[in-house]
């Protein structure tokens, strides 16, 4: 199958390098791949998460709470919003950043009719700031854009080629599975993405693709009907 019209949500971690937290050379990669998605005319949304830049161990080492926790998390968002905007449009990408969390001076805020209008103006749109809601995750934010931009596809992009039955990382007899049901992956626990973002999905009937962003064309493949990854339907 083919798809028109894509979410992607790119882990903070996948920015990152074990030098550097936000590693240019990651996002240019990552960028040049989306261009290639856009030269096709396919719409596309984008959710980067900010675990490269905070992942709550802050909250573990001091007596702050989990939700000042969750909006540092939610700030890393945009950081890496306006790294990953910027670089897009250096390789001559049009782009807006619409943020959950009221920022004048940098982006404008989220709402489903701006979404759309520069979807139809053939901009990628870049959601930041999360679901602007403590609690929640990039993970369910890219479920509810999805929705919201009536993707036809939620990309979920990683390190991995797909859902594995155990961590390919740590077990090098993990099964890969081609296509599995929200129900299974929900039922088996399995970590690839959380349960809230599973349940959004299935509810709305958005297919998820875990596929690996790293290897080259991989996302334009998908979009154009290759079975890479895994798809959860
Ligand atoms: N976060 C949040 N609400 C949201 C999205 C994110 O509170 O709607 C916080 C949460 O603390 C999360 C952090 O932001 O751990 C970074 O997001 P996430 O862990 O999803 O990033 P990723 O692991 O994909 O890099």
């Amino acid at each position: 199958m083919k798809y028109n019209r894509v979410l992607i949500k790119i882990s903070g971690e996948a920015l990152g390098d074990n030098n550097e937290n936000i590693a240019y050379k990651n996002i240019l990669f990552f960028a040049n791949e989306i261009k290639k998605v856009v030269d096709k005319k396919i719409k596309v949304g984008i959710v980067i998460g900010g675990g490269n830049i905070y992942r709550g161990n802050f909250v573990e080492k001091t007596n702050i709470q989990q939700i000042d926790g969750d909006y540092m998390g939610m700030l890393a968002t945009m950081i890496n919003s306006i790294a990953f905007k910027k670089v897009l449009e250096n390789i001559g990408i049009k782009v807006k950043v619409l943020s959950s969390i009221e920022i004048n001076k940098l982006f404008e805020l989220c709402n489903h009719d701006k979404m759309q209008e520069y979807l139809d103006q053939n901009y990628v749109i870049i959601l930041a700031g999360g679901t602007g809601n403590p609690c929640f995750t990039t993970d369910t934010t890219a479920a509810l854009r999805a929705i919201e931009m009536k993707a036809d596809v939620l990309l979920k992009a990683t390190k991995v080629d797909g859902i594995y039955d155990s961590d390919p990382m740590k077990n090098k007899n993990a099964i890969k599975y081609n296509q599995i049901t929200y129900q299974e992956a929900i039922e088996k626990n399995l970590k690839v993405m959380d349960l809230t973002a599973f349940a959004m999905c299935m509810e709305n009937k958005v297919p998820i693709i875990v596929c690996n962003i790293f290897q080259e064309n991989s996302i334009l493949k998908i979009l154009e009907g290759e079975s890479l990854g895994t798809i959860v339907v």
